[in-house]
């Protein structure tokens, strides 16, 4: 234990806000008992969102208005929109706020029912379920899906909600090293020989674990080259579309889409409403034989609560946007809006020589900072200035891989990019994080 406040000591040296509050309470904990009294974490409350991506932050002391450059709200639609929004209204006064029942239980209304026919159709695959929250989606379908006797081989990066979904299931777990398909090929070929049958190898089911687009890297899947590995060794593949279902391909549809996968080369596909479509709740859709079962068995549906109807609405009026069935062009330019968007700001970043990970058309676009200390000095600096990013550290990265998690949304003009643009450059300055040399700017 000593060693542990030791070794955490200097870096609470430069923390005073989130972290440093959660390092206290670890602390704490092991010690049994309050070690002194740790400073207030600092929780901005957010009284209100706008169409235009801003935001208003109720601090302690003052209320401001400021750039939103930290929320999942890709497409726009975690706002009032002109399509959704009276049509979510009327699913509240037809079916209220919530079901009060599982799904078994007299929690399934025809709003549920549509949800699924449509996330299916949407996703290209033959059926679908839905939950009433993308975190347990994993976590509670994996221990159906796979257990002793299983395989799992997760991609070192995936999502906290996957990784407790697999020790759950109780499977044997391997990880191989984040998006490298030869290093994935190398944990299969530890495991099963090439061409084994399926009925003739050690292991009941495998199961091979990706994401779409990472939501700490910013990185797209290597999923063409993932998904012949797995053919070749006969794993299922089963990739979670949190941040890229909405937010990339031509129509909305994701890495298949943007990659050219074929979705019936990907088992299972897994995603969540709380990015591209401003809703809540989460999806599996596979082979109507996989969803059949999982609806028999799988506790999010038969002991949780339905996803609430007005939820279950507006990502239904959400996907008639994106694909233009409200009789406008608007999901068409959103997603042009989004891609230009994201391109334009990562060229942008990299030109002022900041280390930015991930791919193109990707909307997340992580700033390294490194050092933990330079989370509160960046994130404050440019809060100072009206604009609220995310910073993310340790555990949800390495120690030292501290970083501003950047998310672009077709919400943010060209105007609200050029500020945000500015005051990241001048903070990055005072903060010393433009590791690279800066391009000349053209006459
Ligand atoms: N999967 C991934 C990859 C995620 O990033 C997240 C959360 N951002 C989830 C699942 C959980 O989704 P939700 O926040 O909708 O519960």
């Amino acid at each position: 234990h000593a060693s542990n406040l030791q070794g955490y000591a200097p870096i609470c040296l430069g923390l005073e806000d989130f972290y440093i509050r959660r390092l206290y309470l670890r602390i704490q904990d092991c010690f049994g008992r309050p070690i002194c009294s740790p400073p207030d974490a600092w929780f901005d409350v957010v009284e209100r969102v706008s169409n235009d991506n801003n935001k208003t932050l109720k601090r302690t002391t003052k209320v401001s208005r400021c750039l939103n450059l930290g929320s999942y709200n890709y497409l726009g639609f975690a706002a009032s929109d002109e399509y959704c929004t009276p049509r979510v209204i009327e699913s509240l006064k037809k079916f209220s706020a919530s079901t009060c029942s599982a799904r078994v239980d007299g929690g399934t209304t025809s709003l549920h029912t549509d949800l699924e026919e449509c996330v299916a159709n949407f996703v290209g695959k033959p059926a679908a379920i839905v939950t009433g929250m993308g975190y347990v989606t994993n976590s509670a379908i994996l221990p159906v899906l796979i257990g002793k006797g299983g395989l799992i081989i997760s991609d070192s990066l995936n999502h906290n909600s996957i990784v407790n979904g697999a020790r759950g299931a109780g499977a044997t777990i391997r990880v191989f090293q984040h998006n490298t398909p030869s290093h994935l090929e190398k944990v299969l070929r530890e495991h099963i020989a090439e061409g084994q049958p399926r009925t003739h190898r050690p292991w009941k089911k495998i199961i091979v674990i990706v994401e779409g687009i990472y939501s700490m890297e910013g990185e797209l899947c290597q999923l063409p080259e993932i998904v012949a590995i797995c053919k070749k060794y006969k794993a299922y593949v089963y990739l979670d579309e949190a941040h890229s279902i909405g937010a990339v391909g031509k129509t909305g549809r994701g890495v298949c889409e943007l990659l050219g996968v074929d979705t019936a080369d990907v088992d299972i596909m897994m995603g969540t409403f709380t990015k591209s479509f401003g809703s809540c709740g989460g999806y599996i859709a596979g082979s109507k034989e996989l969803i059949e079962y999982l609806k028999y068995t799988c506790p999010a549906h038969l002991y949780a609560t339905s996803i609430s109807p007005p939820a279950a609405q507006q990502i239904i009026s959400a996907i008639q946007v994106i694909l233009g069935e409200d009789g406008s062009s608007r999901g068409a330019q959103k997603l042009a809006c989004i891609r230009e968007n994201s391109n334009f700001f990562r060229s942008e970043l990299q030109k002022m020589g900041f280390e930015v990970l991930g791919d193109n058309d990707s909307p997340v676009m992580p700033i390294m900072l490194y050092n933990p200390a330079k989370i509160p000095a960046f994130s404050r600096e440019c809060l100072k200035q009206n604009v609220a990013v995310v910073t993310v550290a340790f555990p949800a990265t390495p120690l030292l891989l501290a970083r501003a998690r950047i998310c672009i949304s077709a919400a943010h003009s060209r105007e609200d990019l050029n500020k945000a643009l500015e005051v990241i450059s001048r903070v990055g300055d005072m903060v010393g994080i433009k590791y690279f040399p800066a391009e000349p700017q053209k006459q």
